[in-house]
């Protein structure tokens, strides 16, 4: 069952990302679908469901992450977290490109990558009519 987050939160949370996915930076009304507002640190790891720690975010990323807050590369010898966004800033961790392509700066940038499919190919169209049309 997902946590009640009352709409008056709901709203703020949208309104503090602009109404943009906080990882892929994909705007939810150049999107098909409804935006979530997702648990950073999920509710099984310790997280509540205050502002500091939801995020907004398409359900792309949302359903990608799940409940992880990390992943492993290359090998698994060192935990690599994700990208927090009430913590970290994205640009010290991703680069966007004019073909809508993000790449990682970081080992965070790396893993968040990786795990939230930041490069998925409607996700690559999304970005990259918004840099045309002067989003970003
Ligand atoms: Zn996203």
């Amino acid at each position: 069952m997902r946590p009640y987050i009352p709409e008056s939160i709901r709203e703020s949370v949208a309104k503090r990302a602009k109404y943009r996915c906080e990882y892929c930076k994909v705007y939810e009304r150049h999107s098909f679908l409804s935006f979530h507002i997702e648990h950073i640190i999920s509710l099984k790891h310790g997280g509540e469901s205050s502002e500091d720690n939801l995020a907004f975010a398409c359900p792309i990323c949302n359903l990608k992450k799940g409940s992880d807050i990390a992943t492993f590369i290359d090998d698994d010898t060192e935990i690599i977290r994700f990208f927090h966004p009430r913590r970290d800033e994205w640009y010290k961790h991703f680069e966007i490109h004019t073909s809508g392509l993000i790449s990682a700066k970081t080992k965070i940038g790396l893993g968040t990558i990786k795990i939230f499919d930041l490069n998925h190919p409607d996700s690559i169209i999304e970005r990259k009519t918004m840099i045309a049309k002067g989003f970003f």
